[in-house]
């Protein structure tokens, strides 16, 4: 089995637009046409079981459309193995509201990205956000690190991180892209003394292969999560990559799934 915890789709009508918009911001082609259907063939293709979707609210008013989509993505394709998460804006006063409704509908977590949304990540904003979360033992994904379609924009950087690891110590939170996008060196000084998970999305092979394992089994295996950012890398070559990554075959279990299950409570 594998559990891909880092994919996106766009709903067909916008999908074109959407990705269009987003590669060329990025530079980077997309691997899939953005739409769920595409996902599915991708995961057939890759031997992946599972595909967790991670929508962005990119604005305080669009909350209510991602979520109600996402409750009926997973409706709709629960017997194909999709999850998806829901999402919020900092600037969501009813933050509490969202996430009781979202804990309520079944949605297991939730995705933010400080980049996108504008906003730092120990601003008190999704401070509040991240701490009811976990009360309500909801999973948080956090984009960590620079990001390649905003150049120079530091809000998720390590020393934003930080702060929440130490004052929140979420038990649920995993950083996407090994914790910290092209800030890797920053993050590596607390992986060993504290309890971060991070997600292996779209970092190979930009994270060298000696430095990724040296990361993972600093935060521990049990702390990392297979995730290959669909569209923009290709879920097979995301597999490929881990399998050739140096890992054991045990590590590669945990990885690939076995972390997953556990923390989707599959
Ligand atoms: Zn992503």
């Amino acid at each position: 089995m594998i559990i891909d915890f880092h994919v996106h789709t766009f709903p067909e009508k916008i999908a074109g637009k959407a990705l269009y918009k987003l590669s060329r911001s990025a530079n980077i082609t997309p691997y899939t046409n953005g739409t769920l259907d595409n996902l599915l063939v991708s995961m057939k293709e890759s031997g992946i079981s599972y595909s967790v979707l991670l929508p962005i609210a990119t604005t305080p008013s669009q909350y209510e459309t991602i979520n109600k989509t996402s409750i009926q993505i997973n409706t709709k394709y629960k017997d194909k193995g999709i999850i998806s998460f829901g999402s919020l804006h900092p600037d969501n006063s009813n933050y509490k509201d969202i996430l009781n409704s979202l804990a309520r509908e079944g949605v297991k977590g939730i995705k933010l990205h400080p980049v996108f949304q504008g906003v730092y990540l120990d601003d008190i904003r999704y401070m509040r956000i991240i701490s009811y979360a976990c009360e309500q033992n909801m999973i948080v994904i956090v984009h960590g690190g620079m990001d390649i379609s905003f150049p120079g924009k530091d809000y998720a950087v390590p020393v934003h991180i930080m702060p929440i690891i130490k004052e929140i110590k979420p038990d649920k939170m995993i950083l996407a892209h090994m914790g910290a996008w092209d800030c890797w060196d920053a993050i590596m000084p607390f992986l060993s003394e504290y309890n971060i998970m991070m997600d292996t999305s779209f970092t190979m092979p930009r994270l060298p292969r000696e430095k990724f394992l040296k990361m993972a089994r600093l935060t521990g295996i049990q702390n990392v999560f297979f995730g290959s950012d669909s569209p923009w890398t290709m879920q097979k070559e995301s597999v490929q990559s881990i399998k050739e990554s140096g890992l054991s075959t045990e590590e590669q279990e945990m990885v690939l799934y076995k972390n997953a299950i556990k923390l989707l409570g599959l």
